[in-house]
């Protein structure tokens, strides 16, 4: 072998060896922590998790492609891939953004409920996620989906199958989940109302006789959550009392666009948030909001806007 090429080849082992070294420090740093952004879309819900082992999870797509900007904000350019994307129900503000989301990222399944909408957004979505033949897989039963050791989404409502459905208020057909990792718990709630809280808490109807004294604990599904992603924009057809007092949420995030039709988020709610000691952080006040896990402590992050 001729010397010159001894020397390209040294060279190119020391720069493979360069190369290699960040990268792995880079990967095994990004193994400890649990990152949770909530994206500023404007009004509508988006929100990036990545996990401690590498997966990137997108709960819905907010209502344009303003997504993608803040995707890759928030990814190396070289990730391009979205390993989960759950809808947390079709309507516009949480379906619309996750259109782009298919064409300029390599979604490896999709997690929804199958409930009828038929609004063209919606049914282009369909169109797409068949044409890029991404397996679909329908929540009908609450279940747990674990991505390694300590970290875990469990997926609690809703409780029955929607497929093929028409439901009345479809809000209340949102996935509801809950992200553990280590002792640290994050709750999304999609757009459900106080109807679908009840259901999900078991609390008893109003006319039924009041729950047996000494009802074990067990019955209820484990709901508290160091942050909740309040559900509905903060509106006050959501976060209901009862739901909030099982949750005890230490934070609590508003997805929620700056001078909204909608009036969201309520008052009331604010007030009973504050009631509750529980911190609030707003997308329109706050931008995007990052919440770090190390499965022990949170810390998070926020980019203000600069005001109007
Ligand atoms: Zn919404």
């Amino acid at each position: 072998m001729p010397h010159k090429l001894y020397k390209i080849l040294l060279i190119l082992g020391i720069v493979a060896v360069l190369t290699a070294i960040p990268t792995f420090w880079l990967t095994f740093k990004a193994a400890s922590d649990l990152e949770v952004i909530f994206l500023d879309v404007g009004q509508g819900d988006s929100t990036l998790i990545k996990t401690p082992y590498g997966q990137n999870i997108l709960i819905d797509g907010g209502p344009d492609n303003t997504v993608i900007k803040r995707l890759g904000e928030e990814l190396p350019w070289w990730d391009k891939n979205i390993d989960l994307m759950i809808l947390s129900h079709p309507h516009e503000d949480h379906l619309n953004g996750l259109i782009d989301v298919i064409k300029r990222y390599k979604v490896k399944k999709i997690l929804y409920t199958g409930a009828i909408h038929t609004s063209p957004n919606y049914l282009a979505w369909l169109e797409l996620v068949r044409d890029r033949n991404i397996p679909i897989i329908i929540i009908d039963k609450p279940q747990t989906i674990n991505f390694g050791d300590e970290c875990r989404l469990e997926i609690l409502y809703p409780l029955e199958n929607l497929a093929g459905q028409v439901v009345n208020n479809l809000n209340n057909s949102s996935i509801i989940a809950r992200l553990v990792y280590g002792e640290n718990k994050f709750l999304f709630t999609g757009d459900a109302e106080t109807e679908a809280e009840k259901k999900l808490i078991g609390l008893p109807p109003p006319q039924a006789p009041p729950p047996l004294r000494g009802r074990g604990e067990m019955e209820y599904v484990d709901l508290q959550a160091d942050v909740l992603k309040a559900g509905h924009h903060g509106s006050d057809t959501s976060s209901g009392i009862e739901f909030l007092n099982l949750v005890k949420p230490e934070i609590t995030v508003i997805q929620v666009g700056a001078d909204n039709d909608f009036g969201h988020p309520s008052r009331r709610i604010i007030k009973r948030l504050e009631r509750l000691d529980s911190q609030i952080f707003r997308n329109d006040l706050d931008g995007t909001i990052k919440i770090v896990s190390d499965g022990k402590k949170i810390r998070i992050q926020t980019s203000p806007q600069p005001s109007p």
